[in-house]
């Protein structure tokens, strides 16, 4: 029996979910998502922090965030499922006249892409809404109060039930092998359960993009870098309706998750690789940082059983890989979200199914996520990355 179906998308993580709901909202429903786990998001979406902002350098990433944003904050009404989407902020402190400087050049860009409410803070506003924190050396920040946190699972669950429900097919335990390419254009997928005819593919497959990329010989510059989260045992010591608070000054960063804390440090010695377990030093480095800007962490319990590990999906711009693959007709990207896969997981959906069904993106210059940009020298830069 042969299988075909008119787009296969290669991983079921929650950008693939979003795709394959966004194909299905247009009518597009002849569509298969092929996972080689028993269950979805069990690569990096279940791994995620769950952060969402619109608080970025460039405009490609604002805009991005603007469409997702908008999307979760009524995802319930659109997909039936909620995102749990928590707008309780993002709060940048500063602790130099150079990173405030950078949060005003972005705060100016990002109204001009019509993110209405983000503001430059003072230290006061920062101690009211912080008042544990070390401020002697702050000198400002901003905040923007629709950004905040979701669900990542739940989103991913919705936009998949969403799609499922309008046609989408879902193959879990199987595994993508080969991507058939005859003449330059995509002409199906050989899986582990069979060969699937299809003129169109979208490698959504998120740290492993460059090895599935690979099968129909294209490069794609991802890799994957261990990041770690500690949560906290329940602490009552800060407020459960604090923003993220980001101290500029180590790039520690932390957030309410319930009666608890997730706590995030992009750890300089990690370097690039497969790894998913969780090292148990972490939890002390991470500590050192969280005490010294917020003493009273100086009382929070950890149990290591309750912290994990998971992979970034980096590029070396630090932003997506969007479009068509290169040289390869019919073969579309989904890469390299570099820690904003969740956040930016609406927009992508929706710019993956503009680009299959129109070849031409509706709200952003899609050009610009080009996997090109890297070998033309024209690659972006994002210095806002957590
Ligand atoms: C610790 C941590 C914190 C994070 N925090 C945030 C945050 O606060 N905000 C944010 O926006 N993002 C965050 N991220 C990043 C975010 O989680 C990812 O960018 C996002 O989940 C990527 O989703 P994806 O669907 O592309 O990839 P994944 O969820 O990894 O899905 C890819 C899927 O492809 C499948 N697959 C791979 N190869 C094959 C194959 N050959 N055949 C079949 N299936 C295959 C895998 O099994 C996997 O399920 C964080 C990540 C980590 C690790």
């Amino acid at each position: 029996m042969t299988n075909t179906a008119d787009v296969v998308i290669i991983g079921g993580g929650i950008v693939a979910a979003s795709v394959a709901y966004h194909l299905a909202e247009r009518g597009c429903t002849n569509v298969l998502i092929v996972e080689r786990e028993d269950r979805q998001g069990m690569g990096s979406t279940a791994k995620s922090m769950g952060g969402v902002r619109a608080q970025f350098a460039t405009s490609i990433n604002i805009r991005m965030s603007l469409y997702s944003i908008d999307l979760f904050s009524k995802f319930e009404e659109v997909t039936g499922h909620t995102a749990g989407y928590t707008p309780q902020g993002y709060m940048f402190v500063a602790t130099s006249e150079r990173h405030l400087d950078y949060l005003k050049t972005n705060m100016l860009q990002q109204r001009a892409c019509g993110l209405t409410n983000v503001e430059m803070v003072t230290r006061e506003d920062i101690l009211k809404t912080v008042p544990q924190l070390v401020a002697d050396d702050v000198v400002g920040g901003s905040f923007c109060p629709t950004d905040g946190f979701v669900d990542p699972y739940s989103v991913m669950t919705g936009f998949s039930k969403r799609a499922r429900a309008c046609g989408v097919s879902l193959w879990l335990e199987t595994e993508v092998t080969g991507i058939d390419v005859k003449q330059g254009a995509v002409a199906g997928v050989q899986t582990s359960r069979g060969y699937i005819s299809t003129r169109a593919v979208v490698n959504a497959a998120g740290p492993w993009a460059a090895s599935v990329a690979r099968l129909a010989a294209v490069d794609v510059p991802v890799e994957p870098l261990r990041r770690q989260i500690v949560k906290t045992e329940p602490f009552e010591q800060l407020s459960s309706r604090l923003p993220m608070v980001i101290d500029m000054s180590t790039g520690f960063h932390f957030r309410p998750e319930g009666p608890s804390y997730l706590l995030a440090w992009p750890d300089p010695d990690e370097t690039y690789g497969f790894r998913t377990d969780f090292d148990y030093g972490f939890i002390e480095k991470i500590l050192t940082r969280a005490v010294s800007r917020v003493p009273v962490f100086a009382d929070v319990e950890v149990n290591p059983r309750r912290c994990w590990a998971g992979m970034y999906e980096v590029t070396p711009d630090h932003h997506a890989i969007i479009g068509r693959a290169p040289g390869v007709e019919g073969m579309f990207l989904a890469n390299g979200f570099s820690g904003h896969g969740v956040m930016h997981s609406p927009a992508t959906g929706k710019i993956v199914s503009e680009l299959i069904l129109d070849g031409v993106s509706s709200f952003v210059d899609a050009e610009m996520l080009r996997a090109e940009r890297f070998a033309e020298g024209n690659p972006l830069e994002e210095t806002a990355v957590l």
